[in-house]
């Protein structure tokens, strides 16, 4: 067992001169990123961060996300990773929650946190721009960030520093002093939940949860030899998936990871286009994405090997057509924020893969299906709470011994989805507890009913929510995204509808949108038309 930074000490020795980082054109080495890895660990050190410190990352995916994270691991602290797109409020929240004392940011995300900054305790605020790290004219991508570049020199009054992460590169030495560290108990990672069932929770996540997570993507989706795959990096690091998926496991491997700062289908089909990646995690609307993109017959997509999709059910449709295109595999999987992420996937090379499935429980890892009504192990076949055991689940929740002990059971994390298993041990989700609608005493889970709207040739995308109903308790609404070029009427999807589900399943109302409000991996966010919806009834 090592720390997850050991990794990178590991491929600096072994690839020293390959490129681990590719960012817009520039390329650093396995090398130079270990080298500021560990200048970044000195810096935090020589202010005054120690173990268990908490410092956050809120940083879209540039070199510098990179180098912070396993600076921050490498000065033996703990990484808090905030999504960029945080309000004020989201920001204050987490860091006061987190108890950080250090925020490496983005100049342009400097307005937002200085705002928290004082009321928190945070004492650093580390700062870098995109641009130090463009190879090419600043002014003329992004024009603003020169400016607001001199009004840095805000004054954080004599509690903190203003360091440009280059100057940092530039000033410190890379020897921080290596602490000893217990890979079970010492948090790599204090991970946010998005907070769709009550206030963000902090997931504890040990080296020994991360290193073994990463251990089981590297061992399952990659087929290309150590030191020669390259991984694109779509996912955002500040999520789980992403950060697990490639900033570790690409550097696990060996790979060149390229990075992208957002989800742009364009920079997307014309990144892997030039830079052939063989590795492609993402979620579901990345592909789906991709698949409708106008131009896509100008790209060649044919370098990617593996991918894995998770967070959101994969359509069939989408599975085979992406399959298609690139002639590589395109697998789903399933986990969440509490269990680093993954437990579950398809088979990826030669052994047999179930459509729709979520695939088997990845090495180490045991799964069973909880009955909702004894709260006993269930039979077979019988829709119950999906709940997990191995080295991945979290330590606990971030000081909520409470919320912890509802979860966390003798070692078994109870996930809150729902679902089953069939005859050959294959694992299927089928929705969240808390999402299925109950409509005149039926049970209907979402999922099924995305399903079948997808197989409809205009549906672009979809997305499910039960509404109010006097008469029936709730009943059932889709929300749906054609594709461009493409007509449907109500009454067309609702014949549609009718034809492949049960009648008390059909959908009774309809909302065309141009599109759907989403999360930053991607995963459509169903709890605000939820809401939406409520507050219409208001
Ligand atoms: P929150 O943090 O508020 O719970 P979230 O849903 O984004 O928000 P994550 O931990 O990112 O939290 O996502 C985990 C959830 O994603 C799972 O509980 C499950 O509902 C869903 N999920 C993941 N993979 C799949 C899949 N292949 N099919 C269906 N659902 C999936």
């Amino acid at each position: 067992l090592k720390p997850v930074h050991a990794y990178l000490t590991e491929a600096s020795k072994l690839y020293p001169d390959k490129v681990a980082v590719h960012f817009m054109g520039k390329e650093f080495t396995y090398k130079e990123m270990h080298e500021s890895s560990l200048k970044m660990a000195k810096y935090l050190q020589d202010i005054g961060i120690e173990k268990d410190d908490r410092v956050a990352i809120m940083l879209p995916n540039t070199p510098a996300s990179v180098i912070a994270y396993y600076g921050i691991l490498y000065a033996g602290a703990i990484v808090v990773q905030t999504n960029p797109l945080y309000t004020e409020r989201e920001i204050e929240y987490q860091m006061k929650d987190s108890g950080a004392k250090a925020i490496i940011t983005l100049d342009i995300l400097f307005p937002r946190v200085s705002k928290v900054f004082n009321d928190t305790d945070l004492e650093h605020m580390i700062i870098t721009g995109i641009k130090d790290f463009l190879p090419f004219p600043k002014k003329l991508i992004y024009p603003f960030i020169q400016k607001k570049q001199h009004g840095i020199t805000v004054k954080v009054e004599h509690r903190g520093h203003n360091h440009l992460l280059t100057e940092i590169l530039k000033i410190a030495t890379p020897d921080p002093v290596e602490q000893v560290l217990d890979l079970e108990e010492d948090l790599a990672l204090l991970q946010y939940t998005g907070g769709t069932t009550g206030s963000p929770k902090g997931v504890m996540l040990t080296h020994k949860n991360l290193v073994a997570n990463a251990s089981m993507c590297d061992a399952w989706l990659y087929k290309n030899k150590k030191g020669e795959g390259v991984t694109l990096g779509i996912l955002p690091f500040f999520h789980v998936y992403g950060m697990t998926t490639v900033m570790i496991t690409s550097v696990m491997q060996g790979d060149k990871m390229v990075l992208l700062p957002k989800f742009d289908v364009e920079t997307a089909l014309k990144t892997i286009h030039k830079q052939r990646p063989t590795m492609f995690p993402g979620a579901p609307t990345i592909y789906i994405g991709i698949l409708n993109h106008p131009d896509l017959h100008k790209y060649d997509l044919t370098s990617v090997e593996s991918c894995l999709s998770g967070s959101a059910p994969l359509p069939i449709e989408v599975q085979e057509k992406f399959e298609k295109l690139t002639g590589g595999k395109l697998v789903e999987g399933y986990g969440l924020t509490e269990t680093s992420p993954v437990t579950h996937g398809n088979f990826v090379w030669d052994q047999k893969r179930i459509k729709g499935s979520v695939g088997v429980p990845w090495p180490d890892t045991d799964c069973k299906i909880v009955s909702m009504d004894t709260a006993e192990a269930a039979p077979q076949g019988e829709i119950g709470e999906i709940v997990v055991k191995g080295p991945q689940v979290m330590k606990g929740y971030w000081n909520q011994p409470e919320e912890t002990a509802a979860v966390l059971k003798d070692g078994w994390f109870h996930t809150g989805d729902l679902g089953y298993m069939d005859e050959q041990g294959f694992f299927y989700v089928v929705d969240r507890k808390k999402d299925t609608i109950i409509a005149g005493g039926f049970n209907i889970y979402p999922r099924e009913i995305e399903e079948v709207m997808y197989e409809h040739p205009a549906v672009q995308e979809v997305v499910t929510v039960g509404v109010p109903d006097a008469y029936r308790g709730e009943t059932v609404k889709v929300f749906i995204v054609l594709k461009q070029g493409h007509t449907a009427s109500e009454e067309e999807l609702d014949q549609f509808a009718r034809q492949h589900l049960a009648s008390y399943k059909v959908p009774r109302l309809y909302e065309f949108r141009d599109e759907l409000p989403k999360t930053a991996v991607g995963k459509i966010l169903r709890r605000k038309l939820v809401e939406e919806e409520k507050e219409k009834q208001t």
